[in-house]
């Protein structure tokens, strides 16, 4: 059965796009810019090359720097008793 490609529009028979290669079962999300889908997996858009900024990246430190600060809040609370 054909398709239509999920990220190139090209006719799809099967998982794969002969086109550009894509898993069409892949994760996709939709470009901010284009609002067309490109593939999660992939740090760039595939229609207009914006690159899209990992959530978790900037997540990470910032929950690292709140545990470590909760560490201190404590131990300070435990050196003024
Ligand atoms: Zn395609
Ligand atoms: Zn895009």
């Amino acid at each position: 059965m054909a398709a239509t490609c999920h990220f190139c529009d090209a006719r799809v028979v099967g998982e794969t796009c002969g086109s550009c290669g894509r898993d069409q079962a892949a994760r996709r999300r939709v470009c901010a810019k284009c609002k067309k889908m490109t593939p999660v997996a992939e740090p760039q858009c595939s229609h207009c090359g914006q690159t899209f900024r990992n959530e978790l990246r900037w997540k990470i430190p910032v929950i690292m720097i709140m545990f470590v600060v909760a560490i201190g809040v404590s131990v300070a609370v435990r050196l003024n008793l």
